[in-house]
């Protein structure tokens, strides 16, 4: 196994540098394991409030850079979740780049051999293309690997809490914009049914939702329909009469394409980075008129669930955790209004503040 520094990489795009420059990551580190086809990158954003903790995601990356683009803008987003929840830990990321049908759980042994070399200072979690399984395998090499199946003394699969979580600040924006936290009746869009997205479509229809789908697996379309009284939309999403968006595959979705198109009030959704540029999109939600409860905030369930197995949290203390992100999502939106910022740079006003006591990064 061969493991390095970024600083010793040859042929990285410069621009991957300066990115790191300019947002303060601390460490990016690869690794290369040729008997386990593991090919795995780890990004330490910041340490500030405590080890770096987050998730690694499993995907068929085209090229190294792009990878190491994605782990930098993930593992900062995990800084920024942690510290706008309230929560002492750093903001950390890896990403395992392949197919993730083609893993093993010998890459997963070495994979966390990998976490293990770090000491500490990243622990991780479950992510796209990853699963409880997976960790347990992980755990095997290290202890500094969270999700862990709930048999193992973990907290078990995350995405039900992350769902929770999204279901309160959805709520809290429906509250903002309309006065009234309740659903019932609201045409919501779900973006991606797998993990957190079918949490979310149980949560809404306890709500009374008016529940629409959209996957690009056409299966798991199928299924969904025949379990649940959701419709689904199989052609351009973007433009269909809905009240609120919910983006839950991945991020990047909106974008000076899809934000035009929109006809909903709200967005608010799991998947990370929904912005596709953080300072633009933002102010362009807001010139078409729609509230946008941030990602990083709303998503955290996931995050409060496995901190839990750090610091030893029982279940009804991860829900009243969580819950509040019902509070927070107002406060920030109320922050904005007052501000007149974006509810993105309100969110990342205070999450700065906690970590590095400035305005930078
Ligand atoms: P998942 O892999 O279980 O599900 C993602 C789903 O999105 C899959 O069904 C996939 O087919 C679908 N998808 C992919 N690309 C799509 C596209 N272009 N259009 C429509 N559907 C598409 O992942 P998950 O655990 O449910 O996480 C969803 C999102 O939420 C991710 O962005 C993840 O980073 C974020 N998130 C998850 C958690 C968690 O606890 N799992 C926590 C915080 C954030």
């Amino acid at each position: 196994m061969k493991i390095c520094d970024i600083k010793k990489v040859d042929g990285i795009a410069p621009e991957v540098f300066e990115y790191m420059n300019l947002k303060k990551h601390e460490k990016v580190i690869f690794c290369s394991d040729e008997e386990s086809k593991l090919n795995a990158i780890i990004a330490i954003h910041n340490t500030n409030l405590g080890p770096a903790l987050g998730g690694t995601r499993m995907w068929n990356y085209n090229n190294i850079s792009e990878a190491t683009k994605d782990v930098l803008r993930l593992s900062r987003g995990m800084t920024y979740k942690a510290a706008i929840t309230g929560l002492d830990l750093g903001g950390g990321k890896a990403v395992i780049i392949g197919e993730s049908n083609n893993k093993t759980d010998n890459m997963m042994r070495s994979f966390g051999k990998f976490v293990e070399s770090q000491k500490g200072q990243y622990i991780t979690a479950e992510d796209v293309g990853m699963t409880t399984h997976d960790m347990e395998i992980i755990f095997e090499q290290t202890n500094h690997v969270v999700g862990k199946p709930k048999k193992l003394g973990g907290s078990g699969d995350p995405s039900v809490v992350t769902a929770y979580g999204v279901l309160m600040g959805m709520k809290g924006s429906a509250y903002f914009k309309w006065g009234s936290d309740k659903l019932q009746g609201k045409k919501i869009l779900i973006q991606g049914i797998g993990n957190v997205g079918r949490n979310l479509i149980e949560l809404l229809i306890k709500e009374g939702a008016d529940i629409y789908v959209n996957d690009v697996n056409a299966n798991k379309m199928t299924t969904i329909q025949k379990k649940y009284n959701v419709k689904a939309i199989h052609d351009n999403i973007y433009n269909s009469n809905i009240d609120i968006y919910a983006p839950c595959a991945l991020g990047g979705t909106l974008n000076e394409h899809t934000i035009p198109q929109l006809k909903c009030a709200i967005v608010a959704g799991a998947a990370n980075n929904q912005l596709a540029k953080e300072y633009i999109h933002d102010d362009l939600l807001i010139k078409h008129n729609i509230l946008y409860a941030p990602d990083f905030l709303i998503n955290a369930g996931g995050l409060i669930n496995v901190y839990s197995e750090l610091k030893g949290f029982s279940e009804s203390q991860v829900k009243e955790k969580t819950e509040k992100i019902f509070d927070t999502t107002i406060a920030i939106l109320k922050k904005s209004e007052k501000e007149k910022i974006s509810s993105q740079k309100a969110a990342l006003k205070i999450a700065k503040e906690r970590v590095f006591k400035t305005q930078s990064a």
